[in-house]
């Protein structure tokens, strides 16, 4: 019983709760192979390329396709689901997780099988019209090197990968989706974000203020954010909770 994770309190209360809420972050997609954004050996030491950012892309959308495609191909070499995306799936499975809202753009929390998975900052598996909306599903990532999918086939619009670029305003349905699912939920779980940047960490703070407890999985403590910490490699952790919810 020492080896437990989660001690017998926190878990009662999970269970007893109505099912939560993951928020997960690039933390979970680095067992992956992918590197996190920002950070310690992340892609981007200081700043984020020009490409990613929305009025860069406007003004220079040909250039900006290019970064996009670029970026994809450094990104895209034999990464899959990790053994935290999968120890997810099977907490869902048994009704201890509701909801999932992924703040990564890798596909790989559907893609490991969760259903319920509300993509906050969007996925490169699709393309989008910025002025219908209108958006095609990619069948495999290169089709992004396709030049026919830069403008839209409805409305001659410019077209971009469906991931929410910087300074670029979410999707008012994904907000909408979001703010159901923290609603619904009875506790948020954290998992490889350090939630410091909206809209997540508005949401941990609005279920904060309506006392749905905070749990933290992640290499970094949150601070006072959240309620319980459990800090280490989620890769590791989260298998290992799976198994204790199980016994
Ligand atoms: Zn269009």
């Amino acid at each position: 019983m020492a080896d437990q994770l989660m001690d017998e309190t926190t878990k009662q209360i999970i269970l007893s709760a109505e099912p939560g809420l993951v928020i997960s972050g690039a933390g979970l997609s680095v067992a992956s192979g992918l590197p996190t954004f920002r950070g310690a050996g992340g892609l981007y030491a200081d700043e984020p390329p020009p490409f990613l950012e929305y009025n860069y892309f406007l003004q220079h959308p040909e250039e900006s396709w290019d970064g996009f495609i670029k970026l994809h191909d450094d990104l895209s070499s034999e990464v899959k689901p990790n053994k935290a995306h999968e120890a997810i799936v099977r907490l869902e499975e048994m009704g201890i997780i509701g909801f999932i809202i992924t703040q990564n753009i890798d596909g790989f929390q559907q893609e490991a099988g969760s259903r319920n998975v509300i993509e906050l900052h969007g996925s490169y598996s699709r393309v989008r019209c910025i002025e219908c909306r209108h958006a095609i599903e990619l069948k495999d990532y290169d089709e992004l090197k396709n030049p026919n999918l830069r403008r839209c086939k409805q409305c001659s619009g410019l077209c971009k990968p469906d991931v929410t670029l910087f300074n670029e305003q979410i999707d008012e349905s994904i907000v909408n989706a979001s703010m159901s699912a923290l609603h619904c939920c009875g506790f948020i779980v954290l998992i490889g974000t350090s939630a410091q940047v909206y809209p997540a960490r508005h949401f941990i703070e609005m279920a904060k203020a309506a006392r749905k407890p905070v749990i933290n999985i992640n290499l970094e403590s949150s601070g006072s954010l959240a309620d319980y910490e459990i800090l280490g490699k989620c890769e590791e952790i989260l298998p290992q909770l799976v198994e204790e919810f199980q016994a």
